[in-house]
Order: structure tokens, then sequence, then C-alpha cells
């Protein structure tokens, strides 16, 4: 498992295509432990071996932190025997690197979902000890106002018992519904993470949340120019903002 195509490690870190690679091997550009690669299939393990591009290091990545702008209708788990999850939609270069999804949003739930394979991150952000806030984006029904804002200030209890952490409540506009309904459209911004809490918190106090998209996750705020359905990487500055 370890062991691993020249040409795929370094297609995996961005050094150019399959083909490019090849030509750049026939190029005698590129040296695995100090002796130049003839063949772009050898086999290496990055991890130890010492790859040269032009005769610079190659800095192999170990961890990668990926953005992911959630659609509806996938589930955030690696495999599920009935419906599509968040890794089908994983461009190819990304699978080498086995990230998982850091938590969970409901199949029905969009926005931003972060996924990695540094479980150190991970462990940190969904600690129930480190009360990461994540911010909601919800529409529920009926006219949500300053009682809610109040309860959800002090906490509320769920239908299993439990009484929520203060959770900051606002309310960004009114609608209807088609049906005639009050609509109201609002931002949740909770510190920890029970199942389902955004929707329970919101049953609790009567109403039901119709729509739910997470817009941030600690100071990492969802890229609203990345299509719904893709991946990227984060940058530097984003990935600061979570250590
Ligand atoms: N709360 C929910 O109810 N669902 C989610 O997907 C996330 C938070």
């Amino acid at each position: 498992k370890k062991r691993q195509r020249i040409d795929k490690v370094l297609g995996n870190l961005g050094y150019g295509s399959r083909s490019e690679l090849k030509k750049m091997v026939k190029q005698g550009r590129i040296t695995l432990n100090g002796a130049v690669v003839k063949d772009s299939g050898a086999q290496t393990d990055p991890e130890c071996d010492t790859i040269e591009v032009d005769g610079e290091t190659v800095v192999y990545r170990k961890f990668i932190y990926l953005m992911l702008h959630k659609p509806p209708g996938v589930i955030s788990a690696t495999e599920d025997l009935r419906d599509k999850t968040v890794i089908d939609l994983l461009p190819d270069e990304f699978k080498v690197f086995s990230p998982f999804p850091v938590g969970r949003l409901d199949k029905d739930t969009e926005g931003l979902l972060l996924l990695t394979n540094d479980g150190g991150l991970a462990h940190d952000l969904l600690s129930p000890r480190k009360h990461v806030p994540k911010t909601y984006l919800a529409d529920c029904v009926g006219r949500i106002g300053d009682a809610e804002i109040a309860q959800f200030k002090t906490g509320v209890r769920l239908d299993d018992g439990y009484i929520t952490l203060p959770a900051k409540l606002e309310i960004l506009h009114y609608s209807e519904y088609a049906d005639g309904r009050v609509k109201s459209r609002i931002s949740l911004t909770i510190s920890e993470g029970k199942f389902h809490q955004v929707k329970r918190m919101f049953e609790s106090v009567g109403s039901k949340v119709t729509y739910l998209k997470r817009v941030s996750m600690g100071a990492l705020q969802l890229d609203e120019t990345l299509p719904m359905g893709s991946f990227r990487e984060l940058t530097a500055a984003e990935l600061e903002l979570l250590t």
C-alpha cells in the first residue's frame, strides 16, 4: 500500500499528467534517491524516498484538507449501501489521500463540509469539549422571533431531554410557503453537534426546518463561489483558521 508508482505520486502532487510525467522521465528530469528515473512506473514509498524534479526536492504531503460544497441528497459517509456518498463526488486526484468527512451533515442538508485524512485535526474540530461554533442558514415554518431568540440563548430541551448550550439565533427575513404558512429565514450558530441538532431545536419550539445549509465551521466559511458538489483544497490561510 505504501509503495506507489512515481508518476502517480507526482501527479497527485500536481507535477503534471501521466503523459507529461512520462515525458519528464524521458528527459531525465526526475531522480529517485539520487538516481535518474528511467521508468515512469518506478515504485516509490514517497514518505521515505527522496524524489527530485529538475533538481528540486519534492515535498511529499501526507495530509489533505478539502472543502466540499455539499449538495442535498448525498450522505456524509465514506460508504453507504443504498445512497450516493460524498466520496462518490471526490475527484480521482484526491482519492489517494483517503479523506473522510469531519462530522456529518444530514442527507438533505447542504453547505460546508470539510474532508481530511488528518485524524488529529478532525478529532480537535469534533471534540465536544472544544465547542467549535457552526453556523447554519435555515428556513423554518412559522414566525420565528424574539421568543425563540431568547429560548435558544438560554437553551432548549430536545426530545431526549438534553438541554442545548447557548446558541445564537438571528432572524434574516420572513416570506411565505406556497400553502400560505409563514416561512422564517434564520441564521443559527451552535457550539455542539448533537444528532439532527438544528432540526430538533426548531421542533422543540414547535417549528420545523424545511431547508438547511451550513455556512461555517469555526472561523472557516463556505466559499460560495465553489459550485455545489465541488471540492477544493483549503488555502494555507483557511487551514490556519482551523488550527
Ligand atoms: N443539524 C441538523 O439538524 N442537521 C444537520 O445536517 C446539521 C445540523
